[in-house]
């Protein structure tokens, strides 16, 4: 590859099943590689199989892709869109002579592979129909449809560089003529992979490593229609926490769902960048770090992991990094969901500024900014303890004080001082019950900051209900 080759990667999903975390980490990489090295991201939808494609999983690909800020330059192509372009080549193979039609019938390729397992042999399609120089071919089968095959070569190896895992090899004897259109014409997938990555100009393929076997077959077709194939990555498998491979079978979440429980895209794009690739020891890093740094050289070869509460622990950094104003239209979604409407304004961020440090999503943090929004019911075991009637009389004077005080911090501040000197009282044992009144909890921030985010009605309001 010479240093100024122009990227061009692809993620390639097929829309069945709604797309997952372990999916999704396909589309990252490649995306990433094409933005670090100024190149083409294109992203292609393999549809072909219809019983299981559906336009909901296209729409949770889009969608997810939207939300973590993975945008494409080209595409989205789908392959049912593509069909006459897969038969154009087809015919060219035909005429060619680098594919041909062959009409063995399952039946008979049944036979034919129970026999090879009786001989203690690989199944593997024989060849009858594979046309060669002398040989005469059996008499065509009346109205039988044929499948096409392609020719692969006969002898020799495929062998690539894969960036993630090293030197690979398969002997051609262990690959068969694979069949690239079925008896209706309609072409199979690794045939159709071929013509795509051929016409989008892919560089790079880097994919899951399930399609590790599919690889040689692919350059095989590749080098017929007389192209070099692409560079591989195949990437490791993402497990899920018991460990087995991450599937929606056994519980994965799609991937719109993280947006929807309170995690950032770019504290998901950290995690997920890390799930497969490092850095060094750099474990919480900014879209643009990532950018900077992303390469194929250091993906890594074994199976990432996935870790809930690893995750949290990254959104919550990346709740701590992000601006309050960003903050303050996220958490609004949130709100909004429980039908609270507030505004985008410097209130909702202070309130963001205040409580994003110990929140480490954005739903957690609508849990806390709920309170300035709708009224709160202190828990009567938070009543019973903290609002006592030994303390009622300081509650009351203070909200009288606060209703004549300057509403900011440093004048709340000085009203709850100057209460408790008057009615001896320790800080805690006015600043509890404050608590549990105006927010129904008994634990948060310090109070002045707290307090000054509400209007001053709503918290003489709420203390005058002790
Ligand atoms: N459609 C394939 C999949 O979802 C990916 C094919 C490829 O990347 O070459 O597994």
């Amino acid at each position: 590859m010479s240093n100024n080759q122009h990227i061009r990667t692809r993620f390639a999903p097929s829309p069945t099943g709604f797309i997952h975390l372990g999916n999704i980490r396909s589309a990252l990489y490649p995306w990433a590689f094409a933005r670090a090295k100024q190149g083409t991201f294109i992203l292609r939808i393999e549809d072909t199989d219809l019983e299981r494609s559906s336009q909901a999983a296209v729409d949770v690909i889009v969608e997810g892709m939207k939300w973590l800020g993975l945008d494409h330059d080209e595409g989205p192509f789908f392959q049912m869109q593509r069909m006459e372009r897969y038969k154009e080549v087809l015919r060219q193979m035909l005429e060619a002579g680098l594919a041909y039609h062959c009409y063995m019938s399952t039946t008979e390729l049944d036979a034919l592979r129970e026999r090879q397992m009786a001989a203690k042999q690989k199944p593997r399609y024989d060849g009858t129909w594979r046309p060669e120089p002398g040989k005469t071919l059996p008499p065509v089968p009346a109205g039988v449809q044929p499948v096409v095959r392609f020719r692969n070569p006969i002898g020799g190896s495929v062998v690539w560089e894969d960036k993630v895992k090293g030197r690979i090899e398969f002997s051609n004897d262990e690959l068969d003529d694979l069949v690239i259109a079925r008896p209706d014409g309609t072409p199979t997938y690794n045939f159709c992979v071929v013509v795509d990555d051929i016409d989008m100009r892919i560089t790079h393929v880097i994919r899951g490593d399930d399609h590790v076997n599919n690889t040689p077959r692919q350059i095989n077709i590749f080098r017929a229609l007389g192209q070099e194939p692409p560079v591989y990555a195949h990437l490791p498998t993402v497990l899920n926490e018991q460990g087995e491979k991450m599937s929606k079978r056994n519980g994965a979440k799609p991937v719109t769902q993280y947006r929807d429980e309170g995690f950032l895209a770019d504290a998901v794009v950290n995690y997920l960048a890390r799930l497969g690739w490092s850095h060094g020891d750099d474990e919480i890093f900014s879209r643009e770090q990532f950018l900077q740094w992303f390469d194929l050289d250091h993906l890594g070869k074994s199976a990432g992991q996935y870790d809930e509460a690893k995750l949290r622990w990254v959104n919550a950094q990346h709740m701590k990094m992000t601006s309050d104003t960003v903050l303050a239209s996220l958490v609004q979604v949130q709100l909004d969901k429980r039908g609270i409407t507030a505004p985008v304004d410097q209130r909702l961020a202070g309130m963001c500024g205040l409580f994003k440090d110990r929140c480490s999503t954005t739903v957690e943090l609508a849990d806390w900014l709920a309170m300035y929004f709708v009224a709160t019911s202190p828990s009567d075991e938070d009543r019973a303890a903290h609002v006592t009637d030994a303390v009622k009389p300081a509650i009351a004077a203070l909200a009288d004080r606060l209703a004549h005080a300057d509403w900011n911090k440093a004048a709340i501040s000085q009203a709850i001082k100057d209460t408790i000197a008057e009615h001896k009282l320790k800080m805690p044992q006015l600043a509890v019950p404050v608590r549990v009144l105006v927010c129904g909890r008994a634990q948060t921030p310090s109070i002045d900051a707290v307090l000054e985010l509400f209007s001053r009605d709503e918290v003489v309001t709420r203390l005058r209900s002790a």
